[in-house]
């Protein structure tokens, strides 16, 4: 995610701390070359410009001058216009307290439209609500199917009925009287058609079914890797329909990071929710803040907690705390922690979040952390029960047997039982200590 425009933001920053005493005129200098980051990101020009001005303008205050790191100060100001740039925004939807709430999705053929409403009734559901999809993308033939598959994968209703005659405002109204008859249906997200291009037959048909379903959000499914063009016609779509929120998606393969910068700006409209995968569990809440530190190459530490609390159940986790402290953790449990840890998303992007990692990435451009894991594990898996509880037993011919087993090298062997066994001495030490004893302990 925005790896081109995070690494030019990076380079352009570093260079103020670099040039010795920061004047106004090399700060001026530095802020171009940010400028000039935002516009190969395809920032539109007057943004970036505006950006900068406000940039400037606290930069070469002298407050920032006479700090102890002016450099780190002008970091902070980047950081907050970016927060400021891309919100405010309140996280999610607001639902009726009581009744059916709908959600009207839309977008251009392509954008991902069908597979995120599929996305959001995946989420509804985990909050506790009782979300039904209705296939009223008549455009798309294989759109009808392919929501009814959705629907069945995240396990909630579908209408997906459309005889020959019909139109979108009669499917969403079936739609919707189908799920009053199913009784304790919540919300309904309606997927309505896309096309490859903004036309005027579309924008009559949506705001058709916006006149006479009157739902309670519109909101936009807006492709990100498309940068500018996403942001006109969210624009557009906009203008005739009023907008309550986008959804960004494929922000996963996004390197430049545009649309997510300027939609905000640009439309008036906030991003709810970001795409981040084709995976139906790939959806998280659009928080700024978070995301201004991504760009910034800060790392995102709440999002990773949360992304951990997601995948890791207490009673499990206080349990592995006891067999720590005990000195019982055993290579199995280190498999088990380890296929959590995958669960949480691809491992490069997991270590971006953790500050620091992104940059050591960068720079070891061919190191994949998500490979180097799946080389332990297939090791882990080619010894014998007795062998994972009690690593001692491995000899010299044991290991070569692992090492034929998973196709890596007996050396290697050897090193993941020697780093295990330093690793589960510390964690010994740890687990019997309080917080502030451990973090004294990381930091030794
Ligand atoms: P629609 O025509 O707008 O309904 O688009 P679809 O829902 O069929 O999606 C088009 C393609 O984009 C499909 O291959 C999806 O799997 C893919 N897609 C949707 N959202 C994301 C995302 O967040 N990340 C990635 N990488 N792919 C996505």
């Amino acid at each position: 995610m925005f790896e081109g425009l995070t690494s030019n933001l990076k380079n352009a920053l570093s260079g103020l701390a670099r040039g010795g005493k920061l004047t106004e005129g090399n700060i001026r200098d530095g802020l171009r070359e940010v400028r000039q980051a935002l516009l190969e990101a395809d920032v539109n020009y007057d943004i970036a410009t505006s950006f900068i001005e406000r940039v400037t303008e606290q930069a070469v205050g002298e407050k920032v001058l006479k700090a102890v790191r002016p450099d780190e100060q002008i970091v902070g100001i980047v950081h907050q216009e970016l927060i400021n740039l891309m919100g405010p925004v309140e996280p999610g939807f607001s639902f009726k307290p009581s009744g059916i709430t709908v959600i009207m999705m839309c977008g251009l053929q392509g954008s991902g439209k069908t597979t995120t409403c599929g996305k959001l009734a995946r989420l509804l559901k985990e909050q506790g609500r009782e979300p039904m999809l209705v296939a009223a993308d008549l455009q798309r033939p294989a759109a009808i199917e392919q929501l009814k598959v959705i629907a069945g994968q995240v396990d909630v209703p579908v209408h997906a009925e459309s005889p020959e005659g019909t139109n979108a405002v009669k499917v969403c109204q079936n739609g919707l009287s189908q799920a009053k008859k199913l009784g304790n249906v919540d919300t309904v997200i309606l997927d309505t058609a896309g096309r490859l291009h903004i036309d005027q037959e579309l924008m009559q048909e949506l705001e058709q079914v916006e006149r006479k379903l009157q739902p309670d959000q519109v909101v936009f499914a807006c492709d990100a890797m498309t940068g500018q063009d996403a942001v006109n016609s969210a624009k557009a779509f906009n203008e005739a329909l009023e907008l309550d929120g986008v959804i960004l998606t494929k922000l996963d393969g996004d390197t430049r990071g545009g649309a997510a910068l300027t939609v905000k700006e640009v439309t008036g409209v906030p991003i709810k929710y970001i795409g981040v995968g084709e995976a139906l569990d790939r959806l998280e809440p659009f928080h700024p803040d978070r995301m201004a530190g991504r760009i910034l190459g800060m790392g995102d530490v709440v999002s990773l907690v949360e992304k951990a609390q997601q995948q890791f159940d207490e009673e499990e986790a206080a349990d592995l705390q006891n067999r720590m402290a005990q000195g019982k953790f055993s290579l199995n449990d280190f498999q088990k922690q380890m296929a959590t840890i995958r669960k949480m998303g691809p491992m490069r992007e997991i270590m971006k979040m953790i500050p620091g990692m992104g940059g050591l990435l960068d720079t070891n451009p061919d190191v994949d952390p998500g490979s180097e894991m799946k080389r332990i594990d297939a090791i882990i898996s080619s010894m014998t029960p007795a062998e994972r509880e009690s690593p001692e037993l491995i000899d010299h011919s044991r290991r070569r047997r692992i090492a034929m087993g998973s196709g890596t090298d007996p050396s290697e062997i050897s090193r993941l039982v020697k780093d295990f066994n330093n690793m589960a001495g510390v964690m010994q030490k740890m687990a019997g200590m309080g917080m502030r004893d451990k973090m004294k302990a990381m930091r030794e």
